[in-house]
């Protein structure tokens, strides 16, 4: 298969863990012969010092050109300390993710075993949870209208949902559903909001296109509760960006870790797949980030993008391998009572390379 692939590593440990993302590519066209092509391009902190632009007219043409997008993180501390600089690392991300019409941002919770005990809630409750969570990124409170009274003592944000934003994100979601579990709870409040409501409504007719899925409703207040109560019985989730935006950061401590987990924003054209941390000025250059949630990424741009299942699983079963014979990084070290072998960032990602190319050869 060919394929283009555009890199941005960003900012802080960005460029650090995006270096084995992309290794993993290259080592993935040569086991399974693949041609892939690379670009790198610049955004956020490095690209305000580079052109004074978050997100120069470069980097989104070649974005626009690719077929799928390797991004690291965004953010410098000097925009952390100081609100009221005007232009800031993040607009990059958010003027990417408008210009490229993404949609929808998937988010899976895929627990390793060996991981278990890194958590905060108990491992009987946890062993077995692989969720995929599908996030609404257009509509909500977000981009409904925001107003402010004259005496500024009363405040409110419009949440606004248009059916078409629901089907085409309902579809993404049965689609994949259909690839796993076939099962998708849809999350809401229809119980007290319209827009909700109308949510539901769209999904159950959705639904009717699906009927090898089973689909369920939920309230979000008892879908908080569920989640971290029986976390097994959730295949894929379906829901709205702020029900989402809260819903996927609860879930994250699922699995333990930040360096632990990808996610992928799409819509009909070019994918951005990325790690859900941040730019993590406190461990910058200290070869001391955890490159696994940019591996990850990658397998989900090789599964969601390209439609390459084998070669994504194929990276799993090796970080599953490397975790099970007790290599860690710092972040996920943290059961005192195992001998773990604790690796850098380099040594880390130089391991997952050597699985994988093992694993090639003796499948
Ligand atoms: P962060 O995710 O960068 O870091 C939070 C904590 O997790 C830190 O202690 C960090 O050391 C640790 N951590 C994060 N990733 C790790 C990894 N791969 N391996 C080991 N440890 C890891 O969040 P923050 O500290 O709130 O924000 C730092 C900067 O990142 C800010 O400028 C913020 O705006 C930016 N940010 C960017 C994105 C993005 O680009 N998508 C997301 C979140 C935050």
């Amino acid at each position: 298969m060919k394929k283009h692939i555009l890199v941005i590593p960003g900012d802080g440990i960005g460029p650090e863990v995006t270096t084995w993302g992309k290794a993993v590519l290259e080592q993935i066209a040569t086991s399974f012969n693949h041609e892939f092509t690379y670009d790198e391009a610049l955004m956020g902190h490095a690209a305000i010092e580079a052109t004074g632009n978050p997100l120069p007219d470069e980097t989104l043409e070649k974005a626009k050109k690719s077929d799928a997008i390797l991004f690291g993180a965004v953010g410098h501390a000097k925009y952390d300390n100081d609100p009221s600089l005007k232009v800031r690392p993040e607009q990059g991300l958010l003027k990417i993710r408008k210009e490229l019409g993404l949609y929808a941002n998937l988010r899976p919770i895929l627990l390793f075993d060996e991981l278990l005990n890194a958590s905060s809630i108990k491992a009987s409750i946890l062993k077995g949870t692989d969720i995929l969570f599908f996030r609404e990124l257009t509509g909500d409170v977000y981009f409904g209208e925001k107003l402010r009274s004259e005496d500024r003592h009363t405040a409110s944000d419009l949440m606004i949902y248009h059916k078409y934003e629901v089907e085409r994100i309902a579809h993404k979601a049965y689609e994949a559903a259909m690839q796993r579990g076939r099962k998708l709870c849809s999350v809401d409040k229809a119980n007290v909001l319209e827009s909700s409501r109308l949510w539901r409504e769209t999904v159950q007719e959705i639904a009717k296109q699906y009927p090898e899925v089973e689909t369920t409703h939920m309230f979000v207040d008892n879908a908080a509760m569920q989640l971290i109560k029986d976390p097994k019985q959730f295949d894929v989730v379906l829901t709205a960006n702020l029900f989402g935006d809260i819903l996927t950061d609860e879930a994250s401590q699922i699995a333990g870790s930040m360096g632990m987990l990808a996610s992928a924003s799409v819509g009909d054209g070019t994918g951005f797949f990325e790690p859900i941390h941040g730019s993590a000025h406190d461990i910058t250059g200290k070869n001391l980030a955890n490159p696994l949630a940019s591996i990850l990424s990658v397998a989900l741009m090789l599964e969601i993008s390209f439609g390459l299942k084998e070669e994504a699983e194929l990276i799993i079963s090796a970080i599953d391998q490397v975790l099970k014979e007790g290599f860690r990084t710092g972040d996920i070290a943290d059961d005192t009572t195992s001998p773990y072998k604790v690796l850098g960032t380099e040594e880390m990602g130089k391991l997952v390379l050597k699985f994988i190319t093992q694993k090639t050869y003796t499948n």
